[in-house]
């Protein structure tokens, strides 16, 4: 039986999941938990939860998921539609999903937790560390603050995962992110139209 601490991972998507369980995986016991009401499309949430389910079988690391109910995450950035990436709503979006895995902690019986959305430049860490220990807080669990991008942890992602063949996807993954990618993307090809 293993004596290392135990951790539960949130999972956001497959390359940040191989990343950190490549990192930790010597010194913890890891249980990996899917949990993405964001997500949008329900094709997009489908091939997210698939190739993340591949990794953790690949590294035989327990893997479970959350249910995949949507309206939760439209709940919690209700008025909060028009705020920028990075603000307001992704708090929220952070908040839900981390509250979520606090609960699944709980009733694994472990009592600590930590997120692998970390390894993203994109996401705010002093908002995710925040997130994640109220709501750690609130259900007297532990938050390890983890800062997954350190020591080049983006770029070494991006090589593990293509080395393994992983889906990257190019938005974080609520519709209005993906409108926000889709105006990137249009304001990038009006550019190289007129230049
Ligand atoms: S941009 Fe990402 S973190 Fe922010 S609300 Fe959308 S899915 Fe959540």
């Amino acid at each position: 039986m293993s004596v290392l601490p135990k951790i539960v991972l949130h999972i956001c998507c497959a390359p940040d999941e191989a990343y950190v369980i490549n990192l930790l995986r010597a010194e913890y016991q890891l249980h990996c938990f899917f949990c993405n009401h964001n997500i949008y499309p329900v094709t997009e949430y489908e091939l997210r939860f698939a190739e993340a389910q591949k990794v953790a079988e690949r590294y035989n690391i327990p893997f479970s998921a959350d249910s995949y109910e949507p309206s939760l995450w439209t709940q919690v950035v209700k008025d909060l539609e028009n705020t920028p990436e990075g603000g307001q709503r992704c708090r929220e979006c952070f908040l839900l999903r981390l509250r979520r895995t606090a609960s699944f902690c709980k009733n694994l019986g472990w009592s600590a937790f930590t997120s692998v959305m970390s390894v993203s430049p994109h996401k705010n860490i002093t908002m995710l560390n925040e997130t994640g220990a109220l709501a750690a807080r609130e259900q007297e669990m532990e938050y390890i603050p983890f800062n997954f991008k350190k020591k080049d942890g983006f770029r070494k992602s991006i090589a593990l995962s293509n080395s393994l063949g992983l889906y990257r996807q190019d938005y974080c993954g609520c519709q209005l992110s993906l409108k926000e990618r889709n105006i990137r993307l249009k304001e990038k090809l009006f550019k190289k139209d007129h230049s």
